[in-house]
């Protein structure tokens, strides 16, 4: 959770902002924004402690909001990055007894967030604001402290004589409401939220913040990541801290002050475990050229940044620095130079899959889609059920017209994803693409419903639901779907009355 660390004589003011800006937001949004925002009821409004099927589907409520409003990346080989990281710190420490997922909002601020339900947002920013990996792992760590200390579930039961939805709603304004503009604000501030209650919540994060150090430090030690990496991040954005002018400090800093004490307290934590170097993974560096090339914007551009630094030797890591110009060379339509640069890369990295995928992408771009599918195939082999393989090798298969071996990958793929939108989308395509018109639109439907657009979810269901190619069972759970959507929109119309 981005909870919000306040020192005592600031308090007030704080809270003032908080109330302000809830307001302010209020009177700014058209009440159909409001609309767009599903959080269903759950729990007994005065039993207490929510359980952690209630927590799970409050999470992903939650995340559906996020997708409405956020823009919550869905490129699969920086997906599986982040996932990968974040499941590496949580299988480090016994603390995880939790699901937990990860995602990447692409965002410059510097920030990082955790939700109910174990979901954990972390934006661009934060990426490439780090100076190493292991910083990354701290802040994350971090967060993932929030979540096995079930600070929200705490604070759930410090607000327990609200309906949990209400809850929700100022947990979700205060989590990334603030940060996002997101009309999760609107909502918490149209359902009447009383100063106290944000009062008591506030009271509540010092603590957890200092949990949250605390612990991180230990998940980072445990995961063999160097655990001065948070002390270090702290220290730098608390340099940076002195440079800003109040209106543009990071979002991350304004909700966890970097203070000496903060700092001196997460290095004396860290100092007790064992020193350790620890290198950055190859795949950290292949991130950050991503998001760079993606933040030049104009290709031509790119090309030249990356061609220059390599050329210069002005590099963290020459790899990285390598892809970048590869993908902006793809980019700008530059292709043969982006094969012989791509060559160097696979030559030394023969089985890194983002080389891989590139080497497909490439194909497909100069008219081989038949060999961008037997690229990909054959990395499938050696890496059977990787995701990001899945999703490209489906994406070139229905380029190439073969729908019906597209399906399966991506119906394998949604066992573990039930909620990855750009697995609907594809299925959407598939389904349709093989004359399954009625399944077409029912996957449709999950794709609008996970998109947190409910409205659109039932239309498409309804369409689905006039096909003549269904079985009866396929129709009948259709119907039942449709049903529990319309309830919720009804829900979701009775509180903003
Ligand atoms: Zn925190």
């Amino acid at each position: 959770m981005q909870s919000m660390m306040f020192s005592p004589d600031n308090l007030s003011k704080s809270l003032i902002r908080v109330m302000a800006f809830l307001l302010f937001i209020s009177s700014i949004l058209p009440v159909t924004q409001a609309n767009e925002i599903q959080l269903p009821e759950i729990g007994d409004p005065s039993g207490g402690v929510i359980t952690p099927a209630e927590e799970r589907r409050l999470g992903q409520a939650f995340m559906r909001s996020i997708r409405s409003s956020m823009e919550v990346i869905n490129d699969p080989l920086m997906s599986n990055y982040i996932e990968s990281l974040g499941n590496r710190l949580v299988s480090g420490n016994s603390l995880a007894s939790q699901p937990y997922s990860f995602f990447l909002i692409s965002d410059s601020q510097v920030n990082a967030f955790a939700g109910p339900g174990g979901y954990i947002g972390v934006y661009t920013g934060l990426i490439t604001t780090t100076q190493s990996e292991s910083e990354l792992a701290s802040v994350i760590a971090h967060e993932i402290a929030h979540v096995s200390q079930k600070h929200l579930v705490r604070t759930f039961d410090a607000v327990n004589r609200m309906s949990l939805p209400a809850a929700a709603l100022i947990l979700a304004a205060l989590v990334v409401g603030a940060a996002a503009k997101s009309p999760d604000a609107a909502m918490a501030a149209a359902t009447g939220i009383q100063a106290g209650l944000i009062q008591q919540q506030i009271n509540f994060t010092r603590a957890h913040e200092e949990e949250a150090d605390r612990i991180g430090i230990q998940i980072l030690a445990d995961s063999d990541f160097d655990s001065r990496a948070m002390p270090v991040f702290f220290a730098r954005m608390g340099k940076a801290t002195q440079i800003y002018d109040s209106g543009k400090i990071p979002e991350f800093l304004r909700t966890h002050p970097v203070t000496t004490d903060r700092i001196a307290d997460s290095f004396a934590r860290a100092e007790e475990y064992p020193y350790r170097q620890r290198a950055d993974s190859l795949e950290y560096h292949l991130l950050r050229a991503k998001l760079r090339v993606a933040a030049i914007g104009n290709t031509r551009e790119a090309v030249t940044e990356f061609r220059k630094a390599l050329e210069d030797g002005r590099y963290r890591n020459e790899e990285g620095q390598r892809y970048g110009l590869v993908l902006a060379l793809i980019n700008n339509r530059q292709y043969p130079e982006a094969e012989k640069e791509l060559k160097i890369l696979l030559e030394s990295y023969p089985e890194q899959i983002a080389f891989q995928v590139a080497q497909a992408q490439l194909a497909q771009q100069t008219g081989q889609p038949g060999r961008a599918v037997s690229i990909l195939t054959d990395s499938m082999k050696k890496n059977p059920g990787n995701y990001p393989l899945s999703i490209y090798l489906a994406e070139a298969l229905l380029s190439q017209g073969r729908p019906a071996e597209a399906i399966p990958l991506l119906e394998k793929q949604l066992e573990g994803r039930p909620d990855d939108i750009r697995i609907y989308q594809l299925l959407a395509r598939a389904a349709g693409d093989s004359g399954k018109t009625s399944l077409g639109h029912e996957y449709l439907a999950e794709f609008y419903y996970n998109s947190g657009n409910l409205q659109s979810a039932q239309q498409q269901l309804e369409i689905a639901l006039k096909g003549k190619d269904l079985s009866y069972y396929q129709s009948a759970k259709m119907a039942a779907r449709l049903k529990q959507i319309r309830q919720e929109l009804i829900e979701q119309k009775k509180r903003e009355q």
